[in-house]
C-alpha cells in the first residue's frame, strides 16, 4: 500500500492521540483568547478554520500563501491549516523590508498575503490579491466554523512550503519543499533528535528559517509542546526554560552565547539542568562554547548542518557511548564537527572540496529558476556551496564556503546584493563585500570600497545608505577604504585574498 505523506499527517495525530492536551503556548501579551495556551484539538480546529476560509476565497489547491510574521502560534498553525489541505505556504524572514518582502510575494505569485499586525505599517505597500493582518478582529482573519473541503487527491511530491533563501544571486531564490521532503526530514530529525510527547519546545529559532528546521512538524506529529518566542533574548529564554519546563531549542551559535550571557548572571543554577537539549547549526559553533554549554549550563549539545535546500537535516553530531569517559573539553572537541550523515543521507566531497548531498531531503527545486536548479542538482547529487572534508569516521567539518554568502547570526546575506547596494551610491568606483569573524554574530558584513574620482563618502554614508535600502541585518558593520581591489586577469574579485588577512590564524575560513 502506498499512503502520501503529507504534513496533515503531523497534525491530525496530534489532535487524535493528545487531543485535549496543551500544543502550543503562544507569548503571554499575545491575546488571549483566541490565543494563549491551545490544546492540540484547538490548534486542529483553527487550521481547518483557515482552510475553509481559504476555500471560501477560492484559493486552489498549489496556489500560494504568502506570510509575514514573527514567531507565533498563528503562523505555526498556518503551517497545517495553508498546506495540510493543498496550498503552499511561504514563510517569509520578518527582517525584511518592504521591498524585500514585496519582491518575494510577487515571484512566489502569492495570491494571499498574511502580515503580523507589528508589521503591517511597515508593509503597507506590500500587496497580494487578498492581504489579511493576523489576529485582526475577535477569531482573527481567516477563520470560518464549517469544514474545509478535503484534500481529494493529496500528493506527496506536491510542494508544501516554498523558502525564499539568500545565496549567489542577488535576489533570494524560493526553495520548493515537498510534502514528503518535509514529512522525511521530521521523522528522521525527530527520531534523531529523540523528540517525544515528553518534550516542550521552544522556538528560539525563527518559524521562517526552513519551518523552524522541521521542528514545527516533529514535535507535532510527537503531540509535543510547542512554546512560542518571538524574539531571542538570553535571560527570557532561561525563564522559559524554567517556567516551561523546556526540554528542546535550536539556534545559531549566536543564540548560544546569548543564553551562555545570561547565565553567567543567572542566581543559583541555571534551568534545565540535566533536561534540556541545544541544536545549533548555521555556523560552526567555537569548542570552547561548546565545553560551555555541557559545564555551566548542564544541557545537551547537538550540532546539525545543512541547508534551507535540504529541509535541512543532513548530518548529525551528538554525544555517544564511546564519548562518555572523555573529559568534557575532550567531548566539546569531537561535537564541534558538523557531524555524521542523517539517516538516508549521502554525502560526499568532489575533486574542488565541495560538499554534495543526495537524499529524500533535498529539495524539489527553486521556485521558478529551472536554470539555477540545473546548476544546484547536478547528476543526482545536490552541491551546497560549502567546503568540507570527511574524517575517517565519517564525520563532516565545514571549513570553508565555496558560495559568496556571508552568514551572521544564522541567516545568510547575499555579498552581491549588498555590492549591488553599495555600488549605487554614487560617489562608489568599486566595492567588494566580505564577511569577517566577529565575536556576536559568527560572521559580520564589511564593505572594502574604491571611491570614484574627485568623490568623497565616509563610512556612515555608506551604512546608512545600505540601511535605508536593505533589511539591517544584511548591511555592512565597517567599511574600509581602497586604492585598488585585488582581480583576477579576467577582472573577477578576487574574494578570497580580500578575506584572507581577517581569517589569518584561524583552522577555517568560515564563523
Ligand atoms: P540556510 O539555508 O540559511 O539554513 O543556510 C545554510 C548554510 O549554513 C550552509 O550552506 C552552511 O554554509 C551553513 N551551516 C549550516 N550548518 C552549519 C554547521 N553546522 N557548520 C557550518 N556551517 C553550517
Amino acid at each position: 500500500m502506498h499512503v502520501p505523506l503529507t504534513v496533515a499527517d503531523f497534525l491530525e495525530r496530534a489532535e487524535l492521540v493528545y487531543g485535549e492536551r496543551v500544543g502550543v503556548v503562544d507569548e503571554p501579551h499575545q491575546p488571549a483568547p483566541p490565543w494563549g495556551s491551545l490544546t492540540w484539538r484547538e490548534v486542529a480546529r483553527r487550521a481547518r478554520a483557515q482552510a475553509a476560509a481559504l476555500d471560501a476565497l477560492g484559493v486552489g489547491r498549489g496556489e500560494r500563501v504568502a506570510v509575514v510574521s514573527q514567531n507565533a502560534a498563528r503562523l505555526l498553525t498556518a503551517f497545517f491549516g495553508v498546506s495540510g489541505w493543498g496550498r503552499v505556504l511561504v514563510p517569509i524572514n520578518f527582517r525584511l523590508n518592504a521591498e524585500e518582502v514585496g519582491y518575494i510575494v510577487a515571484h512566489s505569485g502569492a495570491s494571499v498575503l498574511l502580515v503580523d499586525p507589528e508589521l503591517d505599517d511597515a508593509l503597507r505597500s506590500v500587496d497580494a490579491p487578498h492581504r489579511f493582518v493576523l489576529g485582526a478582529g475577535s477569531d482573527g482573519v481567516l477563520h470560518r466554523e464549517d469544514p474545509p473541503e478535503p484534500w481529494d487527491d493529496p500528493d506527496e511530491h506536491a510542494t508544501a512550503t516554498i523558502n525564499y533563501t539568500s545565496g549567489t544571486t542577488a535576489r533570494p531564490k524560493g526553495v520548493q519543499l515537498t510534502h514528503r521532503n518535509i514529512w522525511l526530514n521530521a521523522a528522521v530529525f525527530g527520531w534523531q533528535a529523540g523528540v517525544s510527547d515528553r518534550d516542550v519546545y521552544l522556538h528560539t529559532l525563527p518559524m521562517f528559517h526552513c519551518n523552524g528546521w522541521g521542528m514545527i512538524y516533529a514535535v507535532t506529529g510527537m503531540g509535543g509542546r510547542h512554546v512560542v518566542a518571538r524574539k531571542v533574548d538570553g535571560g527570557e529564554i532561561l525563564r522559559r526554560v524554567r517556567d516551561h519546563g523546556v526540554t528542546l531549542l535550536c539556534g545559531a551559535p549566536a543564540v548560544v552565547a546569548a543564553i551562555l550571557d545570561a547565565a553567567s548572571d543567572w542566581p543559583g543554577e541555571v534551568p534545565g539542568r540535566g533536561r534540556t537539549r541545544i541544536v545549533v547549526a548555521g555556523a560552526p559553533p567555537p569548542t570552547r562554547t561548546i565545553e560551555r554549554v555541557e559545564t555551566e549550563l548542564g544541557w545537551e549539545f547537538v550540532q546539525i548542518y545543512g541547508l534551507t535546500e535540504t529541509t535541512p537535516l543532513l548530518t548529525m553530531n551528538r554525544t555517544r557511548e564511546e564519548y562518555d569517559h572523555l573529559t568534557p573539553a575532550e567531548r566539546a572537541a569531537r561535537l564541534g564537527r558538523a557531524g555524521a550523515p542523517a539517516l538516508g543521507v549521502r554525502l560526499r566531497v568532489d575533486a574542488e572540496g565541495e560538499l554534495l548531498a543526495r537524499g529524500n531531503h533535498v529539495m524539489e527545486g527553486y521556485w521558478r529558476q529551472p536554470a539555477e536548479t540545473a546548476e544546484a542538482i547536478r547528476d543526482g547529487w545536490f552541491h551546497t556551496g560549502d567546503g568540507g572534508v570527511i574524517d575517517a569516521d565519517n564525520h563532516v567539518s565545514i571549513l570553508d564556503r565555496k558560495k559568496d554568502v556571508i552568514i551572521s547570526g544564522g541567516e545568510n546575506v547575499s555579498s552581491i546584493e549588498v555590492e549591488d547596494c553599495i555600488f549605487s551610491h554614487p560617489a562608489v568606483a568599486e566595492v567588494a563585500v566580505i564577511g569577517v569573524p566577529d565575536e556576536r554574530w559568527g560572521e559580520t558584513v564589511k564593505a572594502l570600497v574604491v571611491v570614484a574620482p574627485g568623490a568623497r563618502v565616509t563610512e556612515q554614508e555608506i551604512i546608512e545608505h545600505c540601511r535605508a535600502r536593505l533589511a539591517h541585518y544584511k548591511c555592512p558593520t565597517s567599511v574600509e577604504f581602497r586604492d585598488a581591489l585585488a582581480r583576477t586577469a579576467t577582472g573577477k574579485l578576487q574574494k578570497y585574498l580580500l578575506r584572507e588577512p581577517y581569517w589569518a590564524g584561524r583552522g577555517r575560513r568560515v564563523n
